[in-house]
């Protein structure tokens, strides 16, 4: 079949999870066969191949799985966001919203230098209210973010047009309705 369908199909769907209504996309499934893993990451990867990029910047906790390979592939760095007070050295933190209430998020401040070209990983992308953040506090720093990919995207929630609509390109490798 097409990746894309592949790729799919290696996605589980927990109902109910984490709390009743929501239908959890579960990419641990993908990650966990051989080849659906390497072909995500491919796919990924595919439009920057031969492009001059400094650094991947990964979302914790699925985005540095998926980064870390992406940064191999295009032998580039590779830098965490994280929660916050998780980074041990200086930082920069952006607040951003959840569901319910606000979280934040941290880089150590001198993990981008001023005009270098990153690319954001995470595995999904919902409303984008974590990758927007993220892209803020790369920019905070002087970073040029060059693009963001996803696996995932759930376009019903508006995540995608929320990056684009601050000049970012998306790509993004399966949808779920
Ligand atoms: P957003 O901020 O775009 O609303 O939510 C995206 C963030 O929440 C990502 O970091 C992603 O890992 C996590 N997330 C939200 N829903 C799901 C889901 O159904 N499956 C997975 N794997 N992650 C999710």
């Amino acid at each position: 079949g097409s990746v894309v369908i592949d790729l799919k199909n290696a996605i589980r769907t927990i109902p109910d999870y984490p709390k009743p209504g929501v239908q959890f996309r579960d990419i641990t499934t993908l990650l966990g066969d051989a080849r659906t893993f390497r072909r995500a990451v491919d796919e990924l990867v595919q439009p920057w191949a031969g492009l001059k990029i400094d650094k991947i910047a990964g979302i914790e906790a699925r985005g540095f799985i998926i980064g870390g390979a992406v940064a191999h592939q295009l032998s580039t760095g590779f830098i965490p966001i994280r929660k916050k007070g998780k980074l041990p050295h200086q930082t920069v933190r952006v607040t951003y919203s959840l569901e319910y209430g606000l979280d934040e998020m941290e880089m150590h401040s001198d993990a981008v230098l001023a005009g270098e070209r990153v690319i954001l990983v995470d595995d999904l992308i919902a409303t984008g209210g974590t990758a927007t953040a993220a892209v803020k506090l790369l920019r905070s720093i002087g970073a040029e973010v060059l693009a963001a990919c996803f696996i995932v995207d759930l376009p019903a929630l508006g995540g995608v047009q929320r990056l684009r609509d601050m000049g970012v390109p998306v790509r993004t490798l399966v949808g779920f309705e």
